[in-house]
């Protein structure tokens, strides 16, 4: 447990929660933002957020509560609820935060009713949540958050586009631009396969400065247009197009403007070979 969050921090991670929801007015967004543009912390937190959202809208019941938030739920109700401190035993302090100056022991379940908290919390935020993002989009974010948590951008690490293209052959029916520009400052990491809106995609890594890019590659089907454009979702950028019969989805907390620049390359590239 972290003690010595300032007093910034504290404020935001308080916020995130109604940040997600789209509840702030844009003055306090984008004091947000910016805080977790410098804020490592609050930054990691956002994107855990935002990731429990996810994880709770595709498994209803099933999930296990991640470290940090049974102390995030009690502090969120101890905020709301101003009683009085009782007198815990010394064991039981131990093992609480020094801030969690409220009667938590009268809801002594365990585990399991903190998770419980934590998934009617969490589902209060979803419910509350106007205008739900479409799935995929949804799917694409925490396809790409996942990647970055779990150090698995890619099957196959090589900015070498004869590597990385020959590597989907056989493991996907159809066949992935996949070039570097590292010389315009985007660097091909490598590829993976992915699942993605309920079929088998191609993920390219990127590297931008200090920001990772994945674009989500699949055949196009019937929808067209449907996902196109730009727009935000739970902190990160997304940039839908499609290009000779391929959809593709870049996804980053790179600035919109990258993404666009990726594309364009992407697709200028692609026209070259043609
Ligand atoms: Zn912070």
């Amino acid at each position: 447990m972290r003690r010595e969050v300032d007093m910034e921090c504290k404020e935001v991670q308080r916020l995130q929660g109604a940040d997600l929801d789209e509840e702030l007015d844009a003055p306090n967004a984008a004091r947000l933002a910016a805080h977790r543009s410098d804020c490592a912390d609050c930054s990691r937190e956002y994107a855990q957020l935002a990731a429990l959202r996810k994880q709770v809208r595709e498994s209803g019941t099933r999930f296990g509560a991640p470290a940090g938030l049974a102390q995030r739920v009690r502090e969120t109700l101890a905020a709301s609820l101003p009683i009085a401190a009782p007198v815990q035993s010394p064991a039981r302090t131990s093992a609480l935060s020094p801030r969690a100056h409220w009667p938590w022991a009268w809801i002594n379940f365990g585990a399991a009713a903190t998770a419980m908290a934590a998934l009617i919390v969490t589902l209060g935020l979803l419910l509350a949540q106007p205008g739900a993002s479409s799935g995929l989009d949804d799917e694409l974010v925490a396809s790409h958050y996942r990647a970055l948590q779990v150090d698995h951008l890619t099957d196959v690490a090589s900015s070498d586009q004869h590597t990385v293209k020959p590597w989907f052959t056989g493991k996907l029916d159809f066949s992935p631009p996949a070039y570097d520009f590292a010389a315009k400052g985007y660097t091909l990491v490598g590829g993976r396969l992915d699942y993605v809106g309920g079929r088998s995609v191609a993920a390219l890594a990127y590297q931008r400065h200090r920001h990772v890019i994945n674009v989500f590659i699949w055949p196009q089907a019937g929808s067209a247009g449907a996902g196109e454009g730009a727009r935000s979702e739970h902190g990160f950028h997304l940039l839908g197009w499609t290009d000779e019969g391929l959809a593709f989805r870049a996804v980053s907390d790179a600035a919109p403007r990258d993404l666009a620049e990726l594309r364009d390359l992407i697709v200028e590239e692609s026209h070259r070979r043609l």
